[in-house]
């Protein structure tokens, strides 16, 4: 399997390339050459199997030579095995034809653990079999962060840095990145909000010099693997339902775009998907763009459901992709738009975008409004970004079956469970020390040169 880049001029990689690689050279993100699908029969199949299997299956077809199949289904045994939950990804019944998919059942308690820990694993592996020693760098509004450092924590060859905007992130968030005492994880705070972070990380890429050097790979959502760890989910949630002799819709609370990308693949590959409805807060450029045409950041302004809280969302890219027909120059061409300030979508590829997705905005009122009022109605209490999905999945219920997916647990925001008027979430056991741990972090400027050589000097390269 072969992967190439959105904006199509950069190398072609293999899997094991794509993956250490994350962003392209050309400024895209690599996708593959192909999309394999699986037939109905081979999808009816996945029902009721272990998760671990599912997911051996839906990833082989695209990882090439990169891992034998012994070897890879080694690895994804470890992968899951930090999971507290045995379906790894449970479906639980809020009314009629609606289901909530719980994502939050991992190390950190966010959806982000199931694509982490297992470009963990497989990058580990990688890595011992070329003895090459990289760096990754990551930016992240919160749940990012703190699942790399939770699955490369104290891994050989692997320096872990990761950039948040200080002051931004919740403080469960920020302790699960700052308590780590592992010598190869950096935490650094910078002064900023998001998108200053991603667009670091992204100009720490683009300086091939500084990339070489210290080894740059890339975990953040534009990681092909972990958009391929994601596409499991959809497929394990379809089924249970009754796919593939039945559709299924799915309301995903986005930011990156990265999950409900996943999903978008999964319809690609044959899974009989409705409607993927686009789930945002106030920060709505995604919600814009799918109704008008326009995408154009206006700025973050700072939510209760801060993992959302993105202007610039990278995977966006990908979906304008294939809605331009594969076409990497007129990719490109938006994006050089989008540095001047936004870009309109053709029709063409605007129409091409609204078969596939839908979308829906739900202000803050609304959001706790969602966790209360799904509280007292169901016995669940969501954490701020699945109450998103839960407002915008109401207005879309029908004869379909609908899955809002659960992206973070309530106790990784307890203040703004508490605030909307819900019961404070507790932590789990495993990590109910979070509070007592000592923290290690370093607050840097926004500023490149400044980072590449605190990055240098942590790194020793
Ligand atoms: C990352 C994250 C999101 C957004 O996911 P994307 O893949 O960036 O769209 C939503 N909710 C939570 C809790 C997250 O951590």
């Amino acid at each position: 399997m072969n992967y190439i880049s959105t904006r199509g001029t950069a190398p072609v990689l293999t899997f094991g390339g794509a993956m250490m690689t994350g962003l392209a050279r050309d400024g895209g993100l690599y996708l593959p050459e192909t999309i394999p699908t699986f037939t109905a029969d081979a999808i009816a199949a996945f029902a009721g199997l272990p998760y671990e299997e599912v997911v051996f299956r839906i990833i082989r077809p695209f990882t090439g030579d990169t891992f034998d199949d012994e070897e890879l289904r080694a690895l994804i045994e470890a992968a899951y095995a930090g999971f507290v939950h045995p379906a790894r990804a449970p479906l639980v019944q809020m009314g009629p034809n609606h289901f909530l998919l719980e994502l939050f059942h991992g190390p950190t308690l966010a959806f982000k653990d199931f694509a982490m820990q297992l470009i963990g694993q497989l990058m580990q592996a990688a890595l011992a079999k070329s003895g090459e020693r990289i760096t990754i760098v990551g930016a992240t509004s919160g749940d990012t962060g703190s699942a790399a450092i939770e699955a490369f924590k104290g891994l050989d060859n692997v320096d872990v840095v990761i950039l948040f905007p200080y002051g931004r992130v919740s403080e469960v968030q920020r302790r699960q990145m700052t308590t780590p005492s592992e010598s190869n994880v950096h935490a650094l705070a910078l002064d900023g909000d998001f998108d200053d972070c991603q667009a670091r990380v992204k100009d720490m890429f683009n300086d091939f010099a500084f990339r070489d050097a210290v080894g740059l790979a890339g975990v953040n959502s534009i990681n092909w693997a972990r958009v391929l760890a994601q596409v499991v989910y959809y497929f394990t949630s379809a089924t249970a339902l009754g796919a593939p002799h039945r559709p299924v819709s799915f309301t995903v609370p986005t930011g990156n775009f990265g999950d409900i990308f996943a999903g978008y693949i999964a319809r690609r590959m044959g899974l009989p998907i409705d409607k993927l409805i686009v789930a945002t807060n106030q920060n709505d450029i995604l919600h814009r763009a799918l109704t008008t045409g326009d995408y154009k950041p206006d700025g973050v302004i700072p939510s209760i459901s801060p993992s959302m809280d993105i202007q610039v969302s990278s995977n966006f890219e990908r979906a304008l992709f294939y809605a331009y027909d594969g076409d990497g120059a007129a990719v490109a061409q938006l994006m050089d738009e989008l540095k001047a300030g936004g870009f309109s979508i053709s029709q063409g590829a605007l129409q091409a975008l609204s078969d596939t997705f839908a979308s829906g905005r739900v202000s803050e009122d609304e959001t706790t409004a969602t966790i209360r009022e799904t509280l007292t109605a169901t016995g669940e209490l969501l954490c701020p970004h699945s109450a998103v999905g839960v407002a915008v999945a109401h207005k879309h219920l029908g004869t379909t079956p609908m899955v809002t997916l659960a992206t973070a647990h309530p106790a990784k925001f307890p203040d703004a469970v508490e605030a909307a008027g819900a019961p404070r979430p507790e932590l789990p056991p495993h990590m109910s020390d979070l509070f007592t741990r000592a923290e290690r972090m370093t607050r840097v400027p926004n500023d490149l040169a400044a980072l590449q050589s605190i990055i240098r000097e942590r790194t020793g390269r």
